[in-house]
Formats: structure tokens, sequence, C-alpha cells
């Protein structure tokens, strides 16, 4: 492995909480897809995941 991001959680990875800050319940809505690599050589896997409108409104304009 070459990279060291944090792994996101279960919970996150099965769209039931935010991916952005990573807390359960409140609006969750469709925020893209996170790509995680399972080991070398195979094929990462792609998850649906969610979060808050206003998380992903900060992430929007923090560029
Ligand atoms: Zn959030």
């Amino acid at each position: 492995m070459t990279t060291h991001q944090p792994e996101p959680s279960r919970a996150q990875l099965q769209a039931k909480a935010c991916i952005r800050c990573g807390r359960e319940g409140g609006e969750l809505v469709p925020a893209g897809h996170v790509y995680t690599s399972t080991s070398e050589g195979q094929a990462p896997l792609g998850w649906a995941v969610v979060a808050h409108p206003k998380c992903i409104t900060i992430e929007e304009t923090a560029c």
C-alpha cells in the first residue's frame, strides 16, 4: 500500500452515515461514490455513499 488515507467506516460505506462527518441520522442525500481497495491486484469496490446536504456544501465551497 502506498497511500495512507483513513478508511471510511462500515456505516459510511453502507450509506447509513454521512461520508463527510461520519454522523448517522438526519437528512442524508447521495454524495457520489467511494472506492476502497481490498488488496493488491484486485479491483476496488465502489460504494454509493451519502452525506448531509450541509456537509456537501461545505466541501464544495472549501476550494
Ligand atoms: Zn455530515
